[in-house]
């Protein structure tokens, strides 16, 4: 590890082999011992205060210049378990985990911003450097406010990027309001009374009423929510039953609600239980409804968006920068940072030929590694003015 901090003092090839370094060896969520020692080791060596132990493997950095506002940059750092087909040289070496998402490079990328800051020391004011554990399912980030990130680590405004294949390299696309959906998962248990196949009149089946259900559920977004108000409402998973001729007492039918709105979010919920219970209860089938909260909905705050946007277009032209597109119906954790602090959540292209998000073949875009950091080194060195003066 020490190796790749060593190995060249060109910062872009440096960025590119820290990148390589952690995608060959992918840690899943809470668990980025390896990644975390990197990234302290290598704030450290750039002379930077290093905070340690936020959500278990979180890292702080922290740089300060003298007086003036205090802005925070976040990256990512965990991987994916998935079996990685890219066939990269620098392919995963641990098996079924890979950086399957891009969060390697959003390390390697803010590493470089933060070594390139400290040397140049051209801003005023403090720099948090925040790299998160477990942004994949696991809320790293929640775990970071709640353990006293901003208490520790007050920030006037803070930022993140996001890789984003389909988006032209090159380009950079942040808007004010929703980017991202909020992403809740549920699970209804449907328990009627088993029994003899071929007798269902002895029964109450759970199996017919859970396809009823099914259906039913899918008139909540398409029925009874504004089609101006994007909502998914899917159902992954059915579970129940054991062979040809039973009829099984129980089944499971489980899934994901996604949308913009907390307004919708409640609506959604609310409706589910009510329609379960109708539909159920004509058929004699008692429900219940576990429904787990995930991520809110990632909502930039309008002047971090507009001061985003500007910061963007001095980096690659106005010309190269989206705005007022339609955001993502995936989500992401840097919503819980931003109910806490203003600030923006920004896509980078990440090229056209870049396999989706969490694909097998998925490999982070190196040539995107040098804008990246750019865009976050600007973000901190036009901010000596705060978002107020700028705006
Ligand atoms: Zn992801
Ligand atoms: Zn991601």
């Amino acid at each position: 590890m020490a190796d790749t901090l060593t190995e060249t003092n060109d910062p872009i090839a440096r960025m590119r082999a820290i990148r390589r370094d952690i995608h060959a060896h992918p840690e899943l969520a809470f668990q980025e011992n390896r990644t975390s020692d990197l990234v302290a080791e290598a704030l450290t060596r750039a002379g930077i205060e290093v905070h340690r132990g936020l959500a278990e493997t979180g890292v702080v950095g922290t740089l300060k210049n003298g007086d003036g506002p205090v802005i925070g940059l976040r990256a990512d750092m965990d991987a994916l378990p998935i079996e990685e087909q890219s066939g990269a040289a620098h392919c995963s070496t641990h098996h079924g985990v890979m950086h399957a998402c891009g969060h390697d490079g959003h390390t390697a990328m803010l590493i470089g911003a933060a070594e390139a800051l400290a040397a140049s020391r051209n801003f005023r004011g403090t720099i948090h450097f925040i790299f998160q554990p477990a942004e994949e399912n696991f809320g790293g980030g929640k775990r970071m406010v709640e353990e006293g990130l901003f208490k520790l680590f007050l920030c006037d405004a803070i930022f993140a990027l996001h890789n984003w294949p389909g988006l032209p390299a090159g380009r950079i696309a942040v808007q004010p309001g929703p980017m991202m959906a909020s992403y809740d998962s549920f699970t209804f248990t449907l328990k009627g009374v088993g029994g003899h196949a071929a007798m269902p009149e002895t029964t109450k089946d759970p199996v017919t009423t859970a396809a009823e259900l099914v259906l039913a559920l899918q008139t909540i977004v398409s029925r009874k929510i504004s089609p101006h108000d994007p909502a998914v409402l899917t159902i992954t998973q059915m579970h129940g039953g054991h062979t040809f001729n039973v009829i099984p007492e129980e089944m499971k039918v489980m899934g994901t609600v996604r949308c913009f709105s907390g307004e919708v979010r409640d609506f959604i919920r609310a409706e589910m239980l009510r329609v379960a219970e109708a539909v159920c209860g004509a058929h004699g089938v008692s429900v219940s409804l576990a429904y787990e909260e995930g991520y809110p909905s990632t909502i930039n705050t309008p002047a971090e968006a507009d001061y985003a946007q500007r910061v963007a277009s001095e980096l690659v032209g106005a010309e190269h920068v989206d705005t007022g597109f339609r955001p993502s119906m995936a989500s992401e954790d840097f919503s819980l940072m931003l109910q806490e602090v203003p600030g923006a959540y920004i896509w980078l292209g990440a090229g056209l030929e870049t396999k989706p998000l969490h694909h097998p073949e998925y490999d982070f875009n190196d040539d995107t590694l040098e804008t990246g950091r750019d865009l976050l080194i600007l973000l901190a060195t036009n901010f000596q003015n705060g978002i107020q003066e700028r705006t």
